[in-house]
């Protein structure tokens, strides 16, 4: 029997876990399934700008080769300019690294960063593939808390308290899944202050910065305190609806003087991996230089802001379901009453939703948090298909309030 690396023991990716392999098998049965499980936009037909599929289009012949192992100049040129608008001071092209998407990036990062037994803070609730990177790379993931009844807020006096002579960085993501909370200039300020008191580095993960709602500003850390080493991360699947296309970027800022080697290590992984997928590279200039981001989806009267209002309204018109609006991202990270629904395992919680209604979500423990009372959603669907989630879901929590 070949059996997996002891480094794969502790690795948990629950949002494509069991219960989701559960809702392939019945599909394959037969059955169709809501699925509000992945934060993929083109399923719901919400489909990537058309310039910047015809520049992939146009421009396939000359992206058969391989590019600089960093990204091509012009991407990482359009990536600077984007630094620059959102503030992050000293940002040359020399500074930008392109990626597989963002997840790839941050796999480097943490095997070029991270040492055994090292700590990275993170919040809980994560977005899971952060957690499971600083273990792969031997490292430990210590969760710091955020504020469900104060817009799940990070909560900085539990930052500080965490860190210890074994803290490495301090992860920030914000726009937030699973909670769609979005950051204060204090705030960042206030966890960028408490990075630089003990010489540790920030990662950032802003993959959402343009789904933004009620006119919510968006502020990058790296832009608030420039003598922190900060780790900034974005890319093309969300906010440009080009999750396929595997496109992301790492911006590295603040204190370039305190990277020493880092440079040099993630050029080391950045050639062993050869180089990101150049078609989606040539459409960055495009997307980052236009106005092409999803902004508009968000704002009143768009698509995502009117399927986020329906469906905040009608989970919270359930008896025990509470859940924030939130201020960025696609996610609503739902709230079950213990009162009404004690959920013992939320995974069992899940997977029979999945199998009486057919309706497919994340169990909130997958986000590496202490709680079984929360799942989450997208509210990516259009509003019938909503309406028709969230009706089996009142109707599976009406029948477990019966039993
Ligand atoms: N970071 C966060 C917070 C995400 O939610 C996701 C995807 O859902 C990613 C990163 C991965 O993005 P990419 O498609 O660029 O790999």
């Amino acid at each position: 029997m070949v059996t997996p690396a002891t480094r794969m023991q502790n690795i948990r990716y629950d949002i494509r876990g069991a219960v989701q392999q559960e809702a392939e098998r019945l599909e394959k049965a037969g059955h169709p399934i809501i699925r509000l499980n992945i934060g993929n936009l083109a399923p719901y037909e919400l489909y990537a700008p058309q310039e910047i599929v015809s520049d992939i289009a146009e421009n396939l012949f000359h992206a058969q080769g391989y590019s600089h192992s960093k990204g091509l100049f012009q991407a990482r040129k359009a990536v600077m300019q984007e630094a620059q608008r959102k503030g992050i001071e000293g940002v040359t092209h020399e500074h930008i690294f392109m990626g597989n998407g963002v997840s790839e990036l941050i796999s480097l990062v943490t095997q070029a960063i991270v040492n055994p037994d090292d700590e990275v803070l993170i919040p809980s609730p994560d977005y899971p593939l952060w957690s499971a990177a600083v273990t792969l790379a031997g490292g430990k993931p210590v969760y710091y808390q955020c504020d469900p009844v104060n817009q799940w807020a990070p909560n900085v006096k539990d930052i500080a308290s965490k860190v210890t002579a074994k803290t490495r960085a301090i992860l920030v993501i914000n726009p937030n899944n699973p909670t769609g909370a979005v950051y204060s200039k204090a705030l960042l300020t206030a966890i960028a202050d408490i990075a630089e008191t003990h010489q540790l580095l920030l990662f950032s993960d802003e993959i959402y910065d343009k789904v933004l709602f009620d006119e919510t500003e968006h502020v990058s850390i790296a832009a608030v305190n420039p003598r922190v080493l900060c780790f900034t991360f974005n890319g093309l699947s969300k906010a440009y609806r080009a999750a396929g296309f595997r496109s992301g970027w790492l911006i590295i800022s603040g204190a370039i003087d305190q990277a020493g080697d880092i440079f040099n290590a993630l050029e080391t992984l950045s050639s062993m991996r050869l180089c990101a997928n150049v078609p989606a590279q040539l459409a960055v200039q495009t997307a980052l230089g236009g106005s092409q981001s999803i902004e508009a989806l968000c704002a009143p009267e768009g698509r995502l802001y009117e399927q986020r209002n329906f469906a905040v309204e009608h989970l919270n018109a359930i008896p025990g379901v509470s859940v924030n609006s939130p201020q960025g991202a696609m996610y609503l990270f739902v709230h079950l009453d213990p009162e009404l629904y004690p959920i013992e395992n939320d995974q069992d919680f899940a997977m029979q939703l999945l199998q009486q209604e057919k309706v497919l979500v994340v169990p909130g423990s997958g986000f590496n948090l202490a709680s079984n009372q929360y799942f989450r959603i997208v509210f990516l669907p259009k509003i019938d298909d909503l309406h028709e989630a969230i009706s089996r879901i009142a109707r599976f929590l009406k029948e477990r309030l019966a039993a």
